[in-house]
């Protein structure tokens, strides 16, 4: 008799649960097993309610541009709870010499596409000015093959240093909690680097895709550039754990993973979790951070150790202030603010959470996040809980008015948890995957590899998921007697 197939899934955040439920959607005949070290599952989305408030600790929505993640919503049956951000609120603000400027209008990942709204703006000099405007006549970069370049030098080279240190480069490297001048644009704006190539100009070419966007607008297309669970982002968590009928367990950290002999029928992996437990497995899909993934599969090939080291994480701290909204003299009417790096504030953006998505918030009251820690910043999470809300609090009050005390506060810390793809990031995934290919059987998916942010980690997932189906007919079969005899076996020192 065939043995069924097993797959051992490291990691249980969105890439680890994704994978397991798109390898079951893809084949009935298959194990799946998710290991996931901490107690729950989910990695970075975490949701919490607290006296009548939603918190989304971590991630609070997707990018809806990418269809990944809402595709995945869709399939769970989650169509009627995607929820798009507050119309009214979509603004965004600035943190700069100490006061709020909204963000001018039309712009997209922090390019300009409209003149009025740049002349008017308070956020940059007249020569500043005029130097975007000389975007359109910047000549294009010819790329050698290889060739990297920050998203900051890049922004520069374009439109000159005001709309690098106060508006592209902070919204861009905000996203990855990072420096611009640290990350390369070919890894994380590939779109931009092809605009140019394309277009000749990044002002032309949002100017064109703007257009689209606004005739989708008139057709009555959603706009926003956000989506979200109604009831947080838990809820894609969760319905994607009812959905997997494999093994899912928590608290099974793996220590150890280890080949088998050639054609050894039970598998081509042993993986130990929480040092004893031992699991066969055909597949290995790992979907954890590169250091945790380095320490794993440099002892079964020492070239692990190489093609995974140069992926670099940072930490970081949100902080959530709940307050009366009597208490805070703000209208509230934007989505948030973000704080350029040369602003020297501590706080690196700012959130307005009733603003977004006002179900999440009781009426009467506000809540508010603030980001802290981020690459280069993170000496300020050596701060206990009480200090960082401290620190919230003196932050927010520069910008936002307040007229009384918080009514509660939580922080969330995220270690090693945004990944920084720095310069020369496609040569190390280019090297990585060669690795990858010479071991049958080994993926490696999710957050800082292949994209950030989550509809990334579904489209990686899903994109693994159909890599092992593929892969899977050359595979030699055991008896099923065989496999649950190993299963969770205790180690003897094989
Ligand atoms: C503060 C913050 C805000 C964010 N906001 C957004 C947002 O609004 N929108 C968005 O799209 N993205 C956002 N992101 C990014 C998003 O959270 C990630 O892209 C995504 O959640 C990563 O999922 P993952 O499964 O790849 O990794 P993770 O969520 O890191 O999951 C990896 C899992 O592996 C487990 N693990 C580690 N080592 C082992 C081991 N040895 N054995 C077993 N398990 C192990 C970990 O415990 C963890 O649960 C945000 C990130 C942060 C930190």
């Amino acid at each position: 008799m065939k043995r069924r197939e097993r797959v051992v899934v490291v990691g249980g955040g969105i890439t680890g649960l994704t994978t397991a439920y798109a390898l079951e959607k893809a084949a009935k005949d298959i194990d799946v097993i998710v290991l996931e070290a901490s107690p729950r599952l989910g990695g970075n989305i975490v949701t919490q309610h607290h006296q009548g408030f939603l918190i989304d600790g971590g991630p609070d929505s997707w990018v809806a541009t990418k269809p990944y993640a809402t595709d995945l919503a869709k399939e769970l049956g989650l169509a009627d709870e995607l929820i798009e951000t507050n119309a009214a609120n979509r603004k965004v603000y600035i943190a700069h010499d100490g006061r709020l400027h909204p963000m001018p209008e039309g712009v997209m990942l922090g390019i300009p596409t409209e003149i009025e709204p740049m002349v008017k703006s308070e956020l940059f000099t007249w020569d500043a000015k005029l130097r975007m405007g000389l975007e359109l006549l910047v000549p294009r970069k010819s790329w050698h093959d290889g060739e990297d370049e920050t998203v900051g030098a890049f922004l520069q080279r374009r439109f000159g240093d005001q709309l690098a240190d106060r508006l592209a480069g902070p919204l861009l490297g905000g996203i990855f909690a990072g420096e611009a001048d640290q990350i390369s644009v070919r890894a994380a704006f590939p779109q931009l680097v092809a605009a140019e190539r394309e277009h000749g100009s990044l002002i032309r070419a949002m100017r064109l895709q703007m257009a689209t966007r606004k005739k989708a607008m008139k057709k009555g297309k959603g706009p926003s550039a956000f989506l979200s669970l109604k009831r947080g982002m838990g809820d894609l968590v969760l319905n994607l754990a009812h959905r997997i009928s494999g093994e899912v367990r928590v608290d099974a950290k793996v220590t150890a993973i280890t080949r088998t002999d050639e054609g050894d029928p039970r598998g081509r992996f042993r993986v130990f979790s929480n040092g004893r437990q031992r699991i066969f497995a055909d597949h290995l899909v790992l979907t954890v951070p590169a250091a945790p993934a380095r320490a794993l599969l440099a002892p079964i090939d020492d070239a692990f150790d190489d093609a995974l080291s140069g992926f670099d994480y940072a930490s970081t701290a949100t902080v959530f202030l709940a307050f009366k909204r009597k208490d805070v003299d703000h209208t509230l009417d934007a989505s948030g603010y973000i704080v350029p790096r040369s602003s020297g504030r501590a706080a690196l953006a700012s959130t307005w959470v009733g603003s977004k998505w006002e179900h999440r918030v009781p009426s009467g009251q506000a809540l508010v996040r603030l980001f802290f820690g981020g690459d280069g910043r993170e000496d300020l999470l050596a701060l206990s809980e009480a200090e960082l809300a401290t620190l919230a609090e003196r932050e927010l009050a520069e910008f936002v008015p307040l007229k009384g005390k918080p009514l509660f506060s939580r922080v969330f810390r995220y270690q090693n948890a945004s990944p920084q793809p720095r310069l020369g990031h496609l040569g190390r995934m280019a090297k990585l995957k060669k690795e990858l290919a010479k071991i049958s059987g080994l993926y490696i998916a999710g957050n800082g590899y292949d994209g950030v942010g989550i509809p990334e980690c579904v489209r990686q997932a899903r994109e693994v998921a159909l890599s092992i189906h593929r892969a899977r007919a050359s595979l030699p079969f055991a008896t099923a007697a065989e496999l649950s005899a190993d299963r969770g076996s205790i180690l003897p020192g094989d």
